[in-house]
């Protein structure tokens, strides 16, 4: 059956078809600036070149339309009609406490999203307005919500309380929910397999580090702990957000600056991070790196301060769970950056871990980056969320 996934943003699209026995992809792309002027589809097929096609989408059905075009056209297409694609599997930031797994999409269930609005008003009215327009195409094709939270659901009250007066968490719900639960999932039991060991009796510590990062404990198959909060904010130092911050630091910048709140959020949302570490140098860390190596001080504090944030957060899940077996790094920034992972392992040798520095030296592959007598396994496992989405989802409409 294949499998098609959607990542809706406010402005943007990205699909993947995938064969779900096979697991292979099938194609791929990407419609930007939806709603915009300029507006483009980048489409490609696998092992076939990359098109991209400026043409007007002044909404998301449109962009969904041009994508089952693609998919569908005699050229470049690659299955017959709508009839190959068994289902749609759509994913959603913010699941609240009301999903904790994947679930086939009914009107009942468009419901409950929509009462989770309010938790993520940047992205779930996006994911919905997705979910509509293919709704409107595919009217007959089953359709499934993967949640960026669900995977954190098994987080104990002790983790994901917050010590606030306890009628915010009761009245609105405020809590630690955490998100990227489908990469933190993909990736924990990726590793399991990988040491050819159960995942129900391991201890494992994702590092989700890209231009959003987060980490998570997983003990016994379950999420214990993450490092995001109510929203996508908490946490490390990621490519924009400031991540943990002293709370009171919102009102001393919104007085000193003469901001709102509304504003001084924009900042800690847009403005901070590695980007405003390094006084606007770049959010992206190729170029970080490069004024790390050349022993400029905004490389060499953003680089330090973001690996330095998450090594605590890593001492601090090995103490969650009270040991830990592996430790993986994922996506652009723990897939791709040596230095980043070296930077994070140096303090841990207390833990057991010893880096192998020449196996550490790669970009992009999935391996055991520690030396066979590591007593933690350090591993860089690339993450895959549509192929977790497409999993997901085949696994409920079967
Ligand atoms: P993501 O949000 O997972 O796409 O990660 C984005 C971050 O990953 C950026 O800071 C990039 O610099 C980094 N990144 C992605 N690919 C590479 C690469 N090939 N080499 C070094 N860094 C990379």
């Amino acid at each position: 059956m294949n499998i098609l996934v959607i990542n809706c943003g406010s402005s943007s699209l990205k699909f993947q078809l995938i064969d779900a026995q096979t697991e292979q992809m099938i194609a791929k792309g990407l419609c930007e600036r939806i709603g915009i002027e300029g507006s483009q589809i980048v489409y490609q097929p696998a092992g076939g070149t990359k098109e991209e096609t400026v043409t007007p989408m002044p909404d998301h059905t449109k962009a969904i339309e041009l994508v089952l075009e693609a998919l569908t056209n005699e050229k470049t297409g690659v299955v017959k009609s709508l009839e190959e694609i068994g289902a749609v599997g759509h994913r959603i930031v913010h699941g609240g406490e009301k999903f904790a797994a994947s679930t086939i999409i009914t009107d009942e269930v468009i419901e409950a999203i929509k009462a989770c609005n309010d938790l993520a008003p940047l992205h779930n009215p996006a994911n919905l307005i997705g979910i509509d327009a293919c709704r409107k195409l595919m009217p007959k094709t089953p359709m499934v919500g993967v949640f960026d939270t669900a995977f954190h659901q098994t987080m104990p009250k002790e983790a994901y309380l917050y010590g606030l007066p306890y009628e915010y968490y009761e009245k609105y719900q405020v809590r630690r929910y955490g998100f990227h639960g489908t990469s933190h999932s993909y990736v924990s039991k990726r590793a399991a397999d990988l040491l050819g060991k159960k995942y129900e009796d391991m201890k494992i510590i994702v590092c989700h580090l890209g231009n959003g990062a987060s980490i998570s404990a997983v003990e016994n198959g379950k999420c214990v702990d993450t490092s995001m909060g109510l929203t996508p904010l908490e946490g490390l130092i990621m490519g924009t957000r400031s991540g943990d911050i002293d709370p009171s630091i919102v009102e001393y910048i919104a007085q000193k600056e003469n901001k709102s709140i509304e504003e001084v959020m924009t900042v800690l949302n847009k403005k901070s991070g590695v980007l405003g570490l390094s006084d606007n140098l770049s959010s992206d860390f190729r170029d970080l790196e490069k004024s790390y190596n050349a022993g400029e001080d905004r490389g060499l504090r953003t680089i330090r301060a973001f690996s330095y944030r998450v090594m605590k957060y890593v001492g601090a899940y090995a103490a969650v769970m009270n040991g830990v077996d592996a430790i993986c790094f994922t996506a652009g920034v723990g897939e791709n950056n040596p230095l980043v992972r070296d930077l994070v392992c140096e303090h841990l040798g207390y833990l057991g871990i010893t880096l192998d520095k020449e196996k550490n030296d790669t970009r992009g592959e999935e391996l055991e980056i520690s030396t066979p007598d590591s007593k933690v396994k350090v591993m860089v496992i690339p993450t895959n969320e549509e192929l977790a989405i497409a999993r997901e989802t085949f696994a409920l409409v079967q």
